[in-house]
């Protein structure tokens, strides 16, 4: 898998689009990583890891229902702050990197007063940071509005959970307001 934009680097905060496109998904890359194989219980190194918070849908069901994955053995019931592969962070073709020095985000932050930081740490802190969420898998409940998978990715990257999706508001035009924001971020495209 080749990006033909810019390349991921490990400790990326990524997201990509989900539900026709009126939320995104959001988590950390992380590169090569190990994985326990259920059928063997030895570990096995996985390419194009990401962690991310996964949680449930308004009706309390996972969001998606797919075969154990043959790549990394996540299971779609699996919930709460897990590490996958690509494949299984997303089932659209684009993958974009969240900046954390978009003017236009910035700017928004700062004039609703609700987030005092937008800078990111250095990757390894980023790291550091989404491996211990994984392994204590203590990022708490899932919410929507208040604990999301965005949550997350922020707070991995900047020590602070911001709360992006929600800022712009909820519905579709808190969906449009925030995706016109994220124009202004770079994508990644994949082949
Ligand atoms: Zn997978």
């Amino acid at each position: 898998m080749m990006a033909t934009g810019q390349v991921l680097k490990p400790g990326d905060h990524i997201y990509s689009k989900c539900f026709g496109g009126l939320y995104d998904h959001h988590g950390i890359y992380m590169g090569k990583a190990k994985v326990k194989n259920p059928r063997t219980g030895k570990e096995e190194q996985i390419e194009n890891a990401v962690i991310h918070f996964l949680g449930l849908d308004k009706n309390g069901k996972a969001k998606t229902y797919r075969p154990q994955c043959p790549k990394c053995f996540h299971e779609s019931h699996e919930l709460g702050v897990v590490l996958t592969c690509l494949d299984c962070f997303y089932d659209g073709n684009t993958i974009y990197r969240y900046e954390y020095e978009v003017s236009l985000l910035s700017f928004t932050f700062k004039s609703s007063g609700s987030c005092s930081t937008f800078t990111s740490s250095e990757p390894d802190v980023v790291i550091k940071r989404a491996y211990s969420f994984l392994h204590k898998n203590n990022f708490g409940e899932y919410s929507l509005f208040f604990n999301n998978c965005e949550h997350f990715a922020t707070k991995c990257k900047t020590g602070t959970a911001l709360c992006n999706q929600i800022l712009f508001g909820t519905g579709v035009p808190g969906a449009i307001a925030y995706n016109v924001a994220r124009g202004f971020t770079k994508g990644l495209f994949w082949s």
